[in-house]
């Protein structure tokens, strides 16, 4: 196994990356529940927050976009970026591979297990669509056929020691029409000027992602390559150059058109790890790269398991911490994940 993991800190200023709802003119923010530590009692606070499925999806554009430049092969949906994913037989796209698994999910429906096979419905999937290869997918006939996502990612949640500073305010907006206070257009009136609000959050946000290198291009049910080596190097380079295309753009998350954030990465730890999983321990606190070295060191002195540790500071405090730890530190976030993929590369073989 070759795993990579993520954490970042971020300050993210005057942001609408992830509304909720809206109720008549007004347009939330999504918000969490979090539990955090105060003196020595718990309290509960509610906070701005991004949710996984917002920052998976944004992460799977990415993938598509970058597979379509590449010509590596996509289904007629996540081409499209709407990631459906064969989840029922009327969803399945118009290519001929499309097509010709949907007559056999179809018969595996009415015929339950004549000629459908879980592990050929994944394999076929897998070798012809790069989002599903690495993000996972469900198909829900009679016999479901489930590929796990290789990648993992959570909520972009406001750091605990910065939750002081992690505000959602509502801000006025106008739809503005003077000439238009009133129209009556075939007998309906309507009102020109509206009023409207739209809650923005601004806070030191974390985030978490994780994924299972080796595990892109191979079968979850017999454990071995559906493509040849030459095309699962081309899918790991997908996966990292899709992280680094996601981070370096800021493009992520929705109301990007007129509340594009103001995003400056505070600090961002990557790990590299062999032959077992292994997350960067949680950037809620600024403490965590210390941590996070210190862990990689006991589990390779425990344990045997080899690591590699990339970093990329925005200060230059931050810069000395990591290098004072053996952390290599990196000039931009790009550049922290090409040097980490050029050793996966090279740990996977390929
Ligand atoms: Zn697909």
């Amino acid at each position: 196994m070759v795993w990579l993991s993520l954490g970042l800190r971020a300050l993210v200023n005057v942001e609408a990356l992830n509304m909720a709802e809206s109720v008549g003119n007004f347009v939330r923010h999504r918000k969490a529940a979090i539990v955090v530590r105060s003196d020595s009692r718990y309290i509960v606070r509610y906070v701005p927050v991004v949710s996984g499925e917002s920052m998976g999806h944004a992460y799977q554009s990415w993938i598509a976009r970058l597979a379509s430049k590449r010509n590596l092969p996509l289904c007629e949906y996540c081409e499209r970026e709407e990631f459906v994913k064969h989840a029922q037989p009327q969803l399945f796209g118009g290519k001929a591979w499309e097509v010709q698994l949907r007559d056999i999910a179809m018969k595996g429906e009415r015929e339950r297990s004549k000629g459908y096979e879980p592990g050929n419905v994944e394999s076929s999937i897998v070798a012809n669509c790069v989002v599903e290869d690495i993000g996972g997918f469900l198909v829900t006939a009679r016999i479901p056929v489930k590929r796990t996502s290789r990648f993992v990612c959570g909520y972009m949640v406001p750091a605990v020691d910065a939750l002081e500073a992690a505000v959602v305010e509502p801000q006025l907006h106008v739809r503005h029409a003077p000439t238009a206070m009133r129209v009556t257009v075939e007998g309906e009136e309507a009102r020109g000027q509206m009023i409207y609000y739209v809650e923005v959050g601004s806070a030191v946000y974390t985030w978490s992602f994780g994924i299972d290198l080796s595990s892109v291009g191979v079968s979850t049910y017999t454990n071995k390559p559906v493509v040849d080596d030459k095309a699962r190097r081309a899918r790991v380079e997908l996966a990292l150059d899709a992280l680094a295309h996601m981070l370096e753009s800021n493009m992520f998350g929705a109301k990007q058109s007129r509340f594009n954030p103001v995003i400056s990465y505070e600090s961002i730890l990557l790990t590299l790890s062999k032959d077992t999983p292994f997350m960067v321990s949680s950037p809620t606190r600024s403490s965590y790269i210390e941590e996070t070295v210190r862990r990689a060191k006991r589990m390779s002195e425990r344990y045997g398991y080899k690591f590699k540790l990339v970093g990329y500071a925005g200060f230059d405090s931050v810069k000395s911490e990591m290098s004072n730890l053996g952390v290599e530190v990196a000039d931009t976030i790009a550049d922290a994940i090409a040097r980490i993929k050029e050793e996966a590369l090279s740990w996977l073989g390929l």
